[in-house]
């Protein structure tokens, strides 16, 4: 197999992207078409931006018929977006990239080499560095990923984002998982086969601003330690099981001191009040993480969609 037999898609989706998108898709384009393969489709998926867009993809697709267009009738994330992408393409292998350039399209063939050369179904960017992004992103994300690793029951690799590869294998696999609520680089870490990471300078975003405000950072960060570790259980399993030994020693303190010490006890009410305090935060504290995961229950359960398409185009 080389590249000529390669039907490459790539996926790009996009949330108000106008300041970008034509320089993504010129960019794109010029890499494609600077190596072989046997064609290629452009899926950019529109993730309800409420700025100019989707008419800028419209006019690109219009010229281009290597471009297709799926619009959802809202912004569904981004998690979604590229959910979307990877159900739909048709291609040998895809490749999912952001709209902003932080990641250079130009290493396609780099990738493209290294999952022909080393048999790789997964060739994931690695970050080497990353430039332009806050002090504040970049130690949430150093943090964020050692927490992960720490309690994921599936190991993470640090420092990586969606930017990546996939082979036939990995995306036949990842389309038959069920889950609703997708925290898609952990999910392909799962799915398994050969991962083989390239590494990159992370730049910075082309123009616009990130998409990524600290409530959906938040809501990643949730999806991806809920749905990865049962770990959060058992840490309400421990407390509980520290906090009932606890009182039970305050137990056996108190008696002891009321039949051997009585004049030493005072009749006070701290010590009722900190384990009033004690037990009741950690009951709260165990609710809490059990609420976590019912509610996760309850939103697969409901089977809702992903995403909902309002419009295809060049499908
Ligand atoms: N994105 C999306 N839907 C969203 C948020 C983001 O499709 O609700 C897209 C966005 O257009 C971009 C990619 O996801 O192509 C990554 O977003 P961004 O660059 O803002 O995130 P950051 O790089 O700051 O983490
Ligand atoms: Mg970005």
């Amino acid at each position: 197999m080389t590249n000529k037999d390669l039907y490459i898609s790539i996926i790009i989706p996009c949330f108000n992207e106008e300041q970008v998108i034509l320089h993504t898709y010129e960019r794109v384009h010029k890499t494609m078409n600077s190596f072989e393969h046997r064609g290629y489709e452009l899926i950019f998926i529109n993730d309800g931006s409420r700025d100019k867009t989707l008419e800028l993809l419209r006019g690109i697709a219009k010229n281009d018929s290597n471009v297709k267009i799926l619009s959802f009738s809202r912004n569904f994330g981004h998690q979604p977006a590229v959910t979307a992408g990877v159900n739909a393409c048709t291609g040998d292998v895809a490749i999912i990239i952001d709209a902003d350039l932080q990641d250079p399209p130009e290493l396609f063939p780099e990738m493209v080499k290294i999952h022909l050369e080393q048999n790789a179904n997964v060739v994931y960017g690695l970050r080497g560095e990353r430039k332009g992004e806050t002090f504040f992103k970049k130690l949430s994300a150093k943090y964020f990923y050692k927490l992960i690793n720490f309690l994921s029951d599936t190991p993470l690799p640090v420092d990586t984002g969606d930017f990546r590869l996939i082979d036939k294998h990995v995306i036949e696999a990842f389309k038959s998982l069920p889950e609703k609520n997708k925290y898609i680089r952990g999910l392909i870490s799962w799915i398994g086969f050969k991962q083989v990471p390239i590494i990159y300078v992370r730049e910075e975003r082309f123009a616009g601003e990130t998409k990524y405000p600290l409530s959906k950072m938040l809501k990643f960060a949730s999806t991806s330690l809920l749905y990865f570790s049962k770990k959060p259980l058992k840490l309400a399993l421990s407390l509980g099981l520290v906090s009932v030994l606890v009182g039970i020693g305050l137990a056996i303190w108190v008696i002891t001191g009321l039949l051997y010490r009585p004049d030493s006890l005072v009749p006070g009410w701290a010590s009722t009040i900190i384990a009033l305090i004690f037990f009741g935060g950690i009951q709260l504290l165990t609710i809490g993480v059990l609420g976590e995961y019912l509610g996760n229950m309850f939103e697969e359960i409901k089977n809702r969609p992903e995403y909902i398409v309002h419009e295809k185009i060049n499908f």
